[in-house]
């Protein structure tokens, strides 16, 4: 899940090592700050929506409430499962001070969503992008603090390799990974409003009411943490009573790579799409949020099926088994 990046391997020399030094650094004061685009805002980051609140999850929320997966560790073991969260605490992330989310995010806030319009699909994607960039530093953070408090309580040794380095170097070397593919792709095209750079294939869930709303970014090939890697961003959003429009968004220069990796979907139609859809989600998606009435409705076994399943590949990086019970919608 995230990147998806099973063959990390720290033997091989990364690139421009010096730019990964620097952007130690950086994370280390940025983190929990604004990550506008030219990464130099020193405010605060606000808990910001990763899927436009107001409208998408409005048209799939409950009683204020929407269902996500979440992940726990029960007696050792991961476990996943379907938990009902408030409307207002699904898909925020500190990821921009108040102005950059006001600011950034006004075109696709304040104008009904429109499929041809560059500029709010560029917004979409970049909200997905810095939603990701968000969760990968917070997860390399959290291993590099608690490194260096077993250095401090000398329970690993400062200058020898030990797994606790090894996995906080991989995950630092992740995030750096991510801010590079944001900085290239998406930061220096906005900067010149060139929303043209990254492209959307799309379609529209029409005639039925919307159930799920997600924001996700993922990689489309199988790169080692810290190399040049292809990705997408999947959006869901729900757009009125009876429609949901569906938004994968790639830089140009990756559109082959990332067109092939999504034709499963977008050679289908119907039913057969959306069971692509619901697989793509399940198998490489982390944030999609359910309606309360739709996750009720289905049987025990279905639920069960989804929730196995997510844990499979996030912890086993197993993709998901093709099976009717994984339909979403
Ligand atoms: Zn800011």
């Amino acid at each position: 899940m995230l990147v998806s990046c099973k063959d990390t391997n720290l033997g091989v020399k990364v690139e421009g090592q010096s730019n990964i030094s620097d952007f130690f650094e950086t994370m280390k004061v940025r983190f929990e700050k604004c990550l506008d685009p030219t990464l130099s805002c020193t405010e605060k980051a606000i808990n910001a929506h990763s899927v436009q609140n107001a409208t998408s999850l409005g048209l799939i929320a409950e009683g204020n409430h929407v269902y996500e997966l979440r992940m726990r560790v029960k007696n050792g073991s991961p476990e996943c499962l379907f938990e009902k969260v408030g409307r207002n605490q699904a898909s925020t992330f500190p990821g921009f001070c108040s102005r950059h989310d006001t600011e950034i995010f006004k075109p696709i806030d304040t104008k009904p969503l429109s499929l041809d319009d560059a500029e709010q699909l560029f917004l979409i994607a970049y909200r997905s992008v810095t939603r990701e960039l968000h969760t990968v530093m917070e997860a390399a953070m959290r291993l590099q603090t608690t490194l260096e408090r077993q250095i401090a309580e000398g329970l690993v040794p400062k200058d020898k390799p030990s797994p606790a380095m090894t996995e906080a170097t991989a995950h630092m070397i992740k995030a750096w990974g991510v801010w590079k593919h944001r900085l290239e792709c998406y930061d220096r095209p906005f900067a010149k409003s060139r929303f043209g750079d990254v492209l959307h294939s799309t379609f529209v869930i029409e005639g039925r009411k919307p159930v799920l709303a997600s924001s996700s970014f993922f990689s489309v090939d199988d790169k080692a943490w810290g190399k040049r890697f292809a990705a997408v961003t999947l959006n869901v959003i729900p757009t009125s009573t009876t429609k949901a429009a569906v938004i994968v968004s790639y830089p140009k220069e990756q559109s082959g790579k990332a067109r092939r990796y999504v034709a499963p979907i977008f050679l289908k139609n119907g039913d057969a799409r959306l069971s692509a859809l619901s697989h793509m989600l399940v198998d490489r998606a982390e944030n999609f949020f359910v309606s309360p009435q739709h996750v009720e409705g289905w049987t025990a076994e279905k639920r069960k099926a989804i929730e196995e399943a997510f844990v499979g590949t996030v912890i086993r990086g197993e993709p998901a088994t093709s099976s009717s019970d994984l339909m979403l919608f």
